[in-house]
């Protein structure tokens, strides 16, 4: 996931990114309201965990504005304003929930396992696709229960292709997904490294198709006559 982190007090954003970063998510990083309008407005994010009180535009605006785009990125707010009524406001204006400061990081991360569940409409945070099995919240993958040892860049493309299954991934979004990686910032990168993870799959049976032109995609379980 890539998770844009609009925040100002650079110690709690710094933590956020490091717990986010550990869990395999894509992480960039706004201090000021307006820095993170231009970001929502000019770049693509999964989910955004937006502070109210921020310089020069606060997180209520910035979340107006977002869904006067009519983006549908996640948000959750993160803020030390408590009140009912900055809550309702809040979820009014379209954040998908809500977390009051101070928060425990293991909360905020049960919270995004939550809302990628919601929004891929997976009823555990599990994802099974033949021998293989992708636990979200362990950020681990399984062949026939065997762990398979892989980078925290592979893990989230492997996630990306299990999430979008029978769908093409064009190798862009592979680029914008590993957004903040710099060596998986070209598509030549992206090739070399869906390489690296077929060899590591190969075990499995599970392909990584490449189809011309266009991308990666993993088929659909069940559409694999040898399935
Ligand atoms: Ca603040």
């Amino acid at each position: 996931m890539r998770i844009l982190i609009v925040e100002d007090d650079a110690m709690l954003a710094e933590a956020v990114a490091a717990a986010m970063r550990q869990s395999a998510h894509v992480v960039s990083h706004a201090a000021s309201g307006d820095e993170a309008d231009l970001a929502l407005s000019t770049r693509e994010f999964d989910l955004v965990l937006l502070d109210l009180g921020l310089p020069r535009m606060d997180g209520f605006e910035v979340l107006r504005r977002l869904r006067q785009r009519r983006s549908k990125v996640l948000v959750i707010i993160l803020t030390a304003r408590d009140s009912p009524g900055d809550r309702v406001k809040g979820l009014d204006l379209g954040a998908d929930d809500y977390l009051v400061k101070p928060f425990q990081l293991a909360e905020l991360e049960a919270r995004v396992r939550a809302l990628i569940r919601r929004a891929h409409a997976i009823a555990s945070s599990e994802i099974v696709h033949g021998p293989l099995k992708l636990d979200m919240a362990g950020r681990r993958l399984y062949c026939d229960g065997r762990p398979v040892e892989l980078s925290a860049r592979e893990l989230a493309v492997v996630e990306l292709l299990l999430l979008r299954e029978g769908r093409v991934v064009t190798k862009q979004q592979i680029v914008d997904h590993l957004y903040g990686w710099e060596d998986v910032s070209t598509s030549n990168a992206v090739e070399v490294f869906v390489y690296r993870l077929r060899r590591k799959l190969d075990a499995s049976g599970v392909d990584i198709k490449t189809v011309r032109g266009m991308g990666y995609l993993i088929e659909k379980a069940g559409d694999r006559p040898d399935a």
